[in-house]
C-alpha cells in the first residue's frame, strides 16, 4: 500500500503537485505557500516560415514532458515581425496548440508576446491575452508573459510599465489571479529599474529576466539582487547557455553559476530554445523530427546540457519551505495580545506581527520584540518566559506601540529554521510579557 501511495505521488504532474502559482513576497510560491522554481524550455519564435513553428505541436511538448522532465514551456509568439502574428494571425492557433498540449500534460505553459515594441501595438495585445484569459484563464496551467524584450532606452515608467498595467487590468477583467509576468528595458535585464518603480495595486505580477551565460554573468546578477531586495518576484522565461547573439559555445562556468544563483532564490526558467535552427542556442541539431522521439545524438552541445539540467532540477532545487507561524500560550497563560502578521516569515521579505495594546498594555511607552531559537516555558515576575534569553539571536526595539516590521535577511541558511518570538512592553516602572509566536521562516 505504501509502494502504491508513493508511486501515484510520483505520478502527479507538476500542476497537480503545485497547483495554482501566485505572488508572495519576492517569491512564486504554490498553492501550499512553498516557493517553487520551475524548470523547461521555450519554444522559438513561432513565425510562420521561420522554422520554430514547426516544434508547435502536442507530440513535442509530450517528449519534451516525458523524456526531459520539463515542468513549463514558453510559446513565443511572435508579433511585429515577418510571419508573426499581426501579418499572420495563425500564430494564435500555435499558441493554443501548446497551451492545449501542456493542459493535457499536467505542466505550466507562458504564453509570450514575443515582441520587442509591444506599446506600438498594445491594442492587438489587449485582444490577443483577452481572448487567452477567456480561453484558459481558469486553469492553473498559464502564465501570461505580456512583453517579451523592450529595447535598450525605452522607459520603464512612461512606456513599458503603463503599456504592461493596461494589458494586465484587460487580463484581470477576466482573469483574477494567474502569474503575470512583465518584460523590462535592455532585453529584459533591467530588473532593478522595474524594481524601483514596480507595478501595484495589481496581484500576482512577476517580472521576466533575461540572461546569455556567456554574455552576462555577475553584474547582471547583481541587477537581479537589487531587484529581490526590492520585493519583486522573478521569472527567467528565456535563458540561454551561449551569448547574447544565440552564438558562440556553451558557457559551461556561467551556466553553473546561474543555475546556483535561480536555485538560491528559487527562480524559474525556460531555457532558450527548443529548436532545430541551425545556432549554438538551439537544442537540437537541424532536421530533427519535430515531433520528439529526440535521440542523445540529436541533441546540440547545448541541448545536452540542458536536458541534464531540467531532468535533475526537482532534485537539485527541491521545492522551499512554506513559512508558519502559531500562537504560543504560557503557564500560566500570558496575554494573548502578539498577534501574526499579515505575511508570514519568509526570507528577503518583511514579517509583520502586531501587539494588540487595546486589550494588553494601552498605556505601554516601549515594545521589544525579542527572538530566540529555543522555547522555555519559565514564569517570571513579569508573566511566563516564552523563550530562552540566553539565546536571543536579536531582539527589537519599538517607541510605538503598533505593527513590527522586521526584514528578514536574504540568507538562505535561515530557510526552514524555527524561531519563537515573544513582545515585551515597557511601561513606567512595568514590563509586561506576551504570548509568543513560533514560526518557521520560509523560503
Ligand atoms: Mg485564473
Amino acid at each position: 500500500m505504501a509502494l502504491l501511495l508513493t508511486g501515484a505521488l510520483c505520478a502527479q504532474t507538476p500542476v497537480q503537485q503545485h497547483g495554482h502559482l501566485s505572488v508572495s513576497g519576492n517569491r512564486i510560491v504554490d498553492s501550499s505557500g512553498n516557493s517553487v522554481s520551475l524548470a523547461g524550455m521555450s519554444l522559438f519564435w513561432s513565425n510562420t516560415g521561420w522554422g520554430g513553428e514547426a516544434f508547435y505541436n502536442a507530440a513535442a511538448v509530450q517528449w519534451a514532458r516525458a523524456d526531459w522532465g520539463i515542468e513549463v514551456i514558453r510559446a513565443a509568439m511572435g508579433v511585429e515581425h515577418p510571419g508573426g502574428y499581426l501579418q499572420d494571425p495563425s500564430n494564435k492557433a500555435k499558441v493554443e496548440t501548446v497551451v492545449n498540449a501542456a493542459i493535457q500534460e499536467g505542466i505550466y505553459v507562458i504564453i509570450d508576446w514575443h515582441s520587442h515594441h509591444a506599446e506600438d501595438h498594445k491594442v492587438a495585445a489587449i485582444t490577443f491575452f483577452t481572448d487567452m484569459a477567456t480561453q484558459f484563464g481558469h486553469l492553473p496551467n498559464v502564465i501570461y508573459e505580456v512583453y517579451n524584450e523592450p529595447l535598450a532606452g525605452v522607459s520603464w515608467s512612461n512606456t513599458v510599465k503603463p503599456y504592461a498595467e493596461n494589458v494586465i487590468d484587460a487580463i484581470r477583467a477576466i482573469d483574477p489571479d494567474n502569474l503575470i509576468i512583465v518584460g523590462s528595458p535592455t532585453w529584459s535585464q533591467d530588473v532593478d529599474v522595474a524594481s524601483q518603480d514596480p507595478i501595484t495595486g495589481r496581484a500576482n505580477i512577476a517580472y521576466t529576466l533575461h540572461f546569455y551565460a556567456e554574455t552576462h554573468t555577475a553584474s547582471l546578477r547583481q541587477k537581479a539582487l537589487v531587484a529581490l531586495n526590492n520585493g519583486i518576484p522573478l521569472f527567467v522565461t528565456e535563458w540561454g547557455t551561449v551569448n547574447a547573439g544565440a552564438t558562440g559555445s556553451v558557457a559551461y562556468q556561467s551556466v553553473s553559476e546561474w543555475m546556483q544563483f535561480l536555485c538560491e532564490h528559487k527562480i524559474s526558467h525556460c531555457n532558450w530554445a527548443l529548436n532545430d535552427k541551425q545556432e549554438a542556442a538551439s537544442a537540437l541539431v537541424p532536421g530533427v523530427d519535430p515531433n520528439g522521439g529526440w535521440s542523445a545524438s540529436e541533441l546540440t552541445a547545448s541541448g545536452t546540457l540542458v536536458k541534464s539540467i531540467i531532468e535533475d532540477w526537482e532534485t537539485t532545487c527541491p521545492t522551499g519551505v512554506a513559512p508558519v507561524m502559531t500562537v504560543r500560550l504560557g503557564s500560566p497563560p500570558n496575554p494573548n495580545a502578539l498577534l501574526p502578521g499579515a505575511t508570514a516569515p519568509r526570507i528577503g521579505a518583511v514579517w509583520d506581527p502586531v501587539v494588540d495594546h487595546s486589550a494588553f498594555f494601552p498605556s505601554a511607552i516601549m515594545d521589544f520584540l525579542v527572538v530566540s531559537t529555543t522555547q522555555l516555558n519559565a514564569p517570571s515576575p513579569f508573566g511566563t518566559l516564552l523563550i530562552d534569553p540566553s539565546v536571543t539571536v536579536f531582539s527589537e526595539l519599538f517607541t510605538t506601540p503598533g505593527t513590527f516590521a522586521v526584514p528578514l535577511p536574504y540568507d538562505n541558511a535561515i530557510v526552514g529554521l524555527q524561531l519563537s518570538v515573544q513582545a515585551a512592553s515597557l511601561g513606567f516602572g512595568v514590563i509586561e510579557l506576551t504570548n509568543a509566536i513560533d514560526l518557521v521562516v520560509g523560503g
